[in-house]
């Protein structure tokens, strides 16, 4: 995807779809899309993302030095580029602080377990990263072991990443991920958690080739493994 007018309007449609939807407050989350083979479209430190501009947009190369815009780029610019570098796959990335989600993250419980369909297919398994200080080169280093297998994380004690090959995507696996967590809170109040069979989850991921949903997915690449030992 290309640096421009259009794109830059998505990404702000994003910011405030965000906002309103309480997955961030004040100056929280940051998104960010791959405009080049080396660069990335991110959204500036500091400002509420409800207030966002397309000009506030920055532009910024994989080694994370600003090559265009007039603001400082997000604070956690490093996630951002250490996603990208670690997967070709991925067009954009969405961090939010979803308060549900990251509720179960402060319980430094992820969605691990098979037990909505659109969670299986969509967000694959959802691990709790451990704590990092956010802002900080640390962070990166926390997430680098799961980046390879996920497509959405928690990060402990923080929010949460979600990633795609496209915006759109990333952005509803951000809402999704918050609203399978107000779901399986839900059960868990009421008392009961019935977890997906392997014979159903076996069906959805049929169902998830044969969609063609990209980007990674644990129980995808365990079949691969699996196939590759035979
Ligand atoms: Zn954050």
């Amino acid at each position: 995807m290309e640096d421009s007018p259009a794109l830059r309007r998505e990404m702000v449609t994003v910011c405030r779809r965000l906002y309103e939807r309480g997955l961030i407050a004040g100056p929280d989350g940051n998104i960010s899309v791959r405009v080049g083979s080396n660069r990335i479209l991110v959204t500036p430190s500091g400002m509420s993302k409800v207030d966002v501009e397309p000009d506030d947009l920055v532009e910024v190369t994989l080694q994370g030095e600003r090559v265009a815009g007039y603001r400082a780029p997000s604070s956690e610019v490093n996630l951002h580029v250490r996603i990208y570098s670690r997967r070709p796959d991925v067009q954009a990335v969405v961090h939010a602080h979803p308060p549900v989600a990251t509720g179960f993250a402060l319980a430094g419980e992820g969605f691990e377990a098979n037990l909505l369909p659109e969670v299986t297919v969509q967000l694959g398994r959802v691990p709790v990263v451990p704590y990092a200080t956010p802002g900080t080169g640390a962070l990166p280093d926390a997430c680098e072991p799961y980046l390879d297998s996920h497509d959405a994380f928690l990060m402990a004690n923080h929010g949460a990443v979600t990633t795609g090959p496209s915006l759109l995507l990333a952005h509803q696996r951000m809402e999704s991920l918050e609203h399978a967590a107000r779901i399986v809170l839900t059960a868990r109040l009421l008392g009961t958690v019935n977890v997906l069979t392997p014979a159903q989850v076996a069906e959805l991921m049929s169902a998830r080739a044969r969609t063609k949903v990209s980007g990674t997915h644990p129980e995808v690449l365990a079949r691969e493994g699996q196939q590759g030992e035979e």
